[in-house]
C-alpha cells in the first residue's frame, strides 16, 4: 500500500528544500512522460526521501522515522517498474 504523500528533496546545493506531491499524481505525471521538478527552482534532481498519508506527520520527527521505513517501499515500487531512473 503506497502512501498518499511523498517527500521530495532537491539536490542542488544550493537548494536542499523539500516538495511534498500526492504519490498518485506524481505516478501519472510520470506514465504520462512527464517529470518531477522542484517546486522552488524547478531544478530536475529531485529524489523520494518520505512517504506519509498524513501531511501533519511531516513536522513530526518521531514519526519521520515511522515514514522513513516506507521511503524503501515506494523507492522499491517505483524501481521495479523502471521509474526510478527518471531520478538518476
Ligand atoms: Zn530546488
Amino acid at each position: 500500500m503506497e502512501s498518499i504523500y511523498t517527500t521530495f528533496l532537491c539536490e542542488r546545493s544550493k537548494c536542499r528544500k523539500e516538495s511534498i506531491l500526492v504519490t498518485e499524481e506524481v505516478e501519472d505525471t510520470i506514465k504520462k512522460g512527464g517529470y518531477i521538478s522542484c517546486s522552488h527552482c524547478g531544478c530536475r534532481n529531485v529524489i523520494p526521501i518520505g512517504a506519509t498519508d498524513d501531511l501533519r506527520k511531516c513536522m513530526d520527527h518521531a514519526a519521520y522515522k515511522k515514514v522513513h521505513g516506507a521511503i524503501r517501499q515506494v523507492r522499491s515500487g517505483w524501481e521495479k517498474k523502471g521509474k526510478i531512473s527518471l531520478w538518476q
